[in-house]
């Protein structure tokens, strides 16, 4: 995939103490092709490496005393600028209700992501209202019923045999009505784009004036996702764009030209069918994400569900400050076994998206006991002060442990790796420190 294509390059880099402009080159060649690979626009592409290049090669880079890692911070910084720089949230209307109207094709996740935004909203202590606008695809409006039942949310329909645009207009009417502050609107999509489609949706925007018109888009149609946003922003107007399916296989291309070509901000991602597989999009992790760096805050935002926020911010900032032990590493593996599917946790560990030998151990839970019961046969100072592990203090914690001496050692590796990384992570950029500490 594109993270290890980009980590591989980038990873040549890192160690060197000298970088020359020929690397630097080289290196960039190879970013090239590995976003072309990813199916990243290719004007996009060009543009990017320009940029990178050009800042790479200049004084910033060569001249600093890690330019191996400069010219990784810069490939970051540019990542995140291209998916848009900031996060870019829902806004909502002065007076309420706030429409949001969603389109796209059929089957990019519409009526699937409408009701998981209300979901999100309605915990934000908002009341949202679901209207069945999709009055075509057979099953329509029971899907949408179906999901409101599930999350909750009220959902407006009138039957199949009305026009779009009337049950939009009702739709606002009865919102207005209840006291619900946000009407999200499903509508029909088509397989392809075409003029009766975009005809519908208009006069449905002309008849309720939305809010938010966010366009959603399957990530796995790669350049075609590309190329249906653009049409839909020219012809619509877009507020923002939902990519889903971003769990699937996909190459990344769509999240890093979507913005890039359309000017349209990504403002959320679907990552799995069930109703909580909704996040909001974050160009700065997801640059983090693609170039392996972990995504800590996304991390720490799913350990603060799971555990209470005075821990997550010890967690927060034990990371900062460097302090952290195979104690706080214990606890964090408990923890994250009650977080979710493994893999997906393990790879926003900084660190450990990125160490070989984790990837190459099945992620499993035989293999996290493993883990466990070497941590759990250290001595408290070995797991305060990882540095006085020698040999012997080695083979007999493999002994205690019932593991092998290279577990132990491989474990202690991916351990000294994550501090590395942490290490690398709370002194980048800028507003480095600004990046850890939650608003
Ligand atoms: P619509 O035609 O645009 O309304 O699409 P649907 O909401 O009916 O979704 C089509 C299919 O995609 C359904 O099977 C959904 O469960 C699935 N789907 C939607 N979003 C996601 C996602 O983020 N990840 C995955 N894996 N599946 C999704
Ligand atoms: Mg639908």
């Amino acid at each position: 995939g594109l993270s290890e294509r980009l980590q591989a390059v980038l990873g040549k880099l890192r160690g060197k103490g000298k970088v020359t402009e020929a690397d630097v080159k080289a290196a960039m060649r190879e970013v090239r092709l590995a976003l072309l690979e990813a199916d990243v626009n290719f004007k996009v592409v060009k543009e990017f490496i320009d940029r990178v290049r050009e800042r790479a090669v200049g004084q910033e880079v060569l001249k600093s005393l890690t330019p191996g890692q400069q010219v990784i911070k810069v490939v970051n910084e540019e990542l995140t600028r291209l998916m848009g720089g900031e996060q870019s949230k829902l806004t909502f209307s002065p007076s309420p209700p706030t429409v949001i109207m969603m389109v796209g094709l059929q089957g990019a996740g519409k009526t699937t992501t409408a009701g998981k935004l209300a979901l999100h909203l309605k915990k934000q202590n908002r009341r949202p209202m679901l209207v069945a606008g999709d009055v075509y695809r057979p099953a329509a409006i029971r899907q949408l019923e179906v999901l409101g039942q599930q999350i909750d949310v009220p959902v407006f329909s009138l039957g199949d045999k009305e026009s779009p645009v009337r049950i939009a207009e009702e739709g606002v009417k009865r919102a207005r009505e209840e006291g619900c502050d946000t009407v999200l609107i499903d509508t029909a999509g088509r397989l392809h784009v075409d003029d009766a489609m975009m005809e519908e949706l208009a006069s449905i925007k002309e008849s309720v004036n939305p809010r938010e018109i966010l366009l959603v888009v399957d990530a796995m149609t790669g350049q075609d996702a590309v190329n249906v946003a653009e049409q839909f922003h020219n012809r619509l107007g877009l507020t923002g764009v939902v990519l889903t399916k971003l769990d699937g296989d996909t190459r990344g291309g769509a999240a890093l030209s979507v913005r890039a070509v359309t000017g349209c901000p990504i403002k959320f991602v679907g990552t799995g069918e069930k109703m909580n597989a909704l996040e909001p999009f974050h160009p700065d992790r997801m640059a983090s994400r693609i170039l392996g760096m972990g995504d800590v805050l996304t991390l720490i935002e799913k350990a603060q569900a799971a555990v209470d926020e005075e821990r997550a911010r010890e967690l927060e900032r034990k990371m900062r400050t460097q302090q952290f032990t195979f104690d706080d590493f214990l606890e964090q593996l408990q923890q994250v076994r009650n977080m979710g599917p493994l893999d997906e946790i393990l790879g926003m560990i900084p660190g450990l998206s990125q160490a070989k030998e984790l990837k190459n151990l099945q992620v499993d839970e035989k293999q996290l006991s493993r883990v466990e019961a070497i941590i759990r046969s250290m001595t408290p100072q070995e797991k305060q002060h990882p540095e006085i592990l020698n040999a012997s203090r080695r083979r007999r914690i493999a002994r205690g442990s019932g593991t092998s001496i290279q577990e132990v050692n491989r474990l202690i590796k991916q351990f000294e790796n994550m501090k590395k990384m942490m290490k690398q992570l709370s002194t980048q950029g800028k507003g480095g420190k600004k990046k850890w500490r939650r608003g």
